[in-house]
C-alpha cells in the first residue's frame, strides 16, 4: 500500500497535543503516512539560533506537503512570524479555508458553508516595512512627497502594500478552479477598490478578466466593508470568496466565528510546489500541556489534506466521525459544551480518540 511521507511540525504552545490528536485519527483513517517530524519555533529558536530552521524547509520542498500545528510569534519584538515565513519561502500563495456549520457546535448561525481564499504572498503583508525615525523611513517620505506631491508626517512609520497583476492572476484563478473542481456556484472577489485604485483596483480589473475564462461560475465583486456587513447579516447569499491578504485575514475569522470559533476553523495554505495544512487558530500559550483545547480544528486541516492527497473516501469517513462526536456532543472539550464548565467535557486526546472510534463503526 502507499505511504504518503508528510512533514508534520507539532508546533508549540497547545500545538503539540493537537498534533498528537491529528495524527492518531489520520492513522485510523487506515492510509498509511510515513511522517518526517519537524520541529520549529521558540524552543527551537532557543537551541539553533532561529525559529524556523533550513531543515524543515528543506523536508517540505522534498516531501511537498506538511501538516503544521501552531506556533507561537511574540509580539512586537523578537522574531517575525514563522507561519508567515513558511508561507512565503515555499511559495504558498493561495490560503484557503472552508468555513462549514456542523450541527451541534453552539453558534448563532445555522447552515454556514463558506469558502475563504486568501492571497498569501503580497500585499501588506508583505514585510517591507520602515522605522519611524530611521533614515530609510525618512529618504522613502521625501521620494513619496517628491513623486505624490503629498505631505506625510516625519514621524510616520511605512508599511507597502504591493499587489501585482501575477499574484491576483494565480490567486482568482485558485478560486475559480477550487470552485469548478468543488462544484460551488459563485465566486465573489472582495476589495476596497473604491479608495486604493492602483492596488485593489488593479485586484478587480484582474479578477474581472480572469472571471471570464469560467462562464460556468457566477462571478460578483464586494467592497470589504460591506461584505463584513452582508456575512453577519446574511452569509448564506455567499460561497467561494476570494481576498488579498489582510481581508482575508481578517475576513477568515469573521467566518470562523460564524461557525462557532476558532476550535473548529481548518485551514491549508498551497502553492505550485506544495501544500501545508493548518488550522486558522493559534498556540493558545496559557493552554499548554492541559490537554484542554479542542483538536477539531487541525483534525479537519488533516482532512483537507487527506483530499488533497485524493484520499476522498478517507476524507469523508473522518470528516464524518468528526462531524458525529460534534452533533452527539459528549466526548467533546469544554469550549463545545453548553456550559464552559461543565465537568462532562473530556480532553484533547479523549476528543481525538472518540473520533477514531466513530470511524470504527
Ligand atoms: P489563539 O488562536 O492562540 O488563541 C486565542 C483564544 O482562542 C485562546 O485563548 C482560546 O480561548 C481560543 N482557542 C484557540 N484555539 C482553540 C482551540 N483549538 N480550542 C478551543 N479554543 C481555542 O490566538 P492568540 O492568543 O492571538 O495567539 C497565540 C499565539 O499563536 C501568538 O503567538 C500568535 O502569533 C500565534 N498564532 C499562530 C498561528 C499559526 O500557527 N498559524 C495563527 C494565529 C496565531
Amino acid at each position: 500500500m502507499k505511504s504518503y511521507r508528510v512533514t508534520m511540525i507539532p508546533g508549540d504552545g497547545v500545538g503539540p497535543e493537537l498534533a498528537a490528536a491529528a495524527q492518531a485519527c489520520l492513522e485510523a483513517t487506515g492510509v498509511k503516512f510515513d511522517w518526517d517530524i519537524q520541529t520549529a519555533g521558540m524552543d527551537v529558536m532557543a537551541q539553533e539560533g532561529t525559529p524556523l530552521p533550513e531543515r524543515v524547509l528543506e523536508s517540505i520542498r522534498k516531501n511537498k506537503i506538511a501538516i503544521k500545528a501552531p506556533l507561537t510569534t511574540p509580539v512586537g519584538t523578537g522574531f517575525r512570524s514563522v507561519n508567515v515565513a513558511l508561507r512565503k519561502e515555499l511559495d504558498l500563495y493561495a490560503c484557503l479555508r472552508p468555513c462549514k456549520s456542523y450541527e451541534g457546535v453552539r453558534s448563532r448561525y445555522k447552515n454556514i458553508d463558506l469558502v475563504i481564499v486568501r492571497e498569501n504572498t503580497e500585499d501588506l503583508y508583505a514585510g517591507i516595512e520602515f522605522q519611524k525615525g530611521t533614515p530609510e523611513a525618512a529618504e522613502l517620505i521625501a521620494q513619496i512627497e517628491k513623486l505624490s506631491k503629498k505631505k506625510i508626517r516625519p514621524d510616520s512609520g511605512l508599511s507597502i502594500k504591493p499587489i501585482s497583476v501575477t499574484g491576483t492572476e494565480r490567486i482568482v484563478k485558485f478560486a475559480f478552479e477550487y470552485a469548478r473542481q468543488y462544484k460551488r456556484k459563485k465566486v465573489t472577489a472582495v476589495h476596497k477598490a473604491s479608495i486604493m485604485k492602483f492596488t485593489d483596483g488593479l485586484y478587480l480589473e484582474v479578477a474581472r478578466e480572469v472571471a471570464k475564462k469560467y462562464p460556468d461560475i457566477e462571478f460578483e465583486d464586494r467592497i470589504v466593508d460591506n461584505m463584513c456587513m452582508q456575512l453577519v447579516q446574511k452569509p448564506e447569499l455567499y460561497d467561494v470568496l476570494v481576498l488579498t491578504n489582510l481581508y482575508g485575514d481578517i475576513v477568515s475569522d469573521l467566518c470562523a466565528g460564524l461557525i462557532g470559533g476558532l476550535g473548529v476553523a481548518p485551514g491549508a495554505n498551497i502553492g505550485t510546489n506544495g501544500a501545508l495544512f493548518e488550522a486558522t487558530h493559534g498556540s493558545a500559550p496559557k493552554y499548554k500541556g492541559l490537554n484542554k483545547l479542542n483538536p477539531t480544528a487541525v483534525i479537519l486541516s488533516g482532512v483537507l489534506m487527506l483530499r488533497y492527497l485524493g484520499e476522498t473516501e478517507a476524507a469523508e469517513r473522518l470528516e464524518r466521525a468528526v462531524a458525529e462526536v460534534i452533533r452527539e456532543g459528549k466526548n467533546v472539550t469544554y469550549d463545545m459544551k453548553a456550559d464552559r464548565n461543565d465537568p462532562t467535557a473530556v480532553g484533547t486526546k479523549e476528543m481525538g480518540e472518540a473520533i477514531i472510534e466513530k470511524m470504527g463503526k
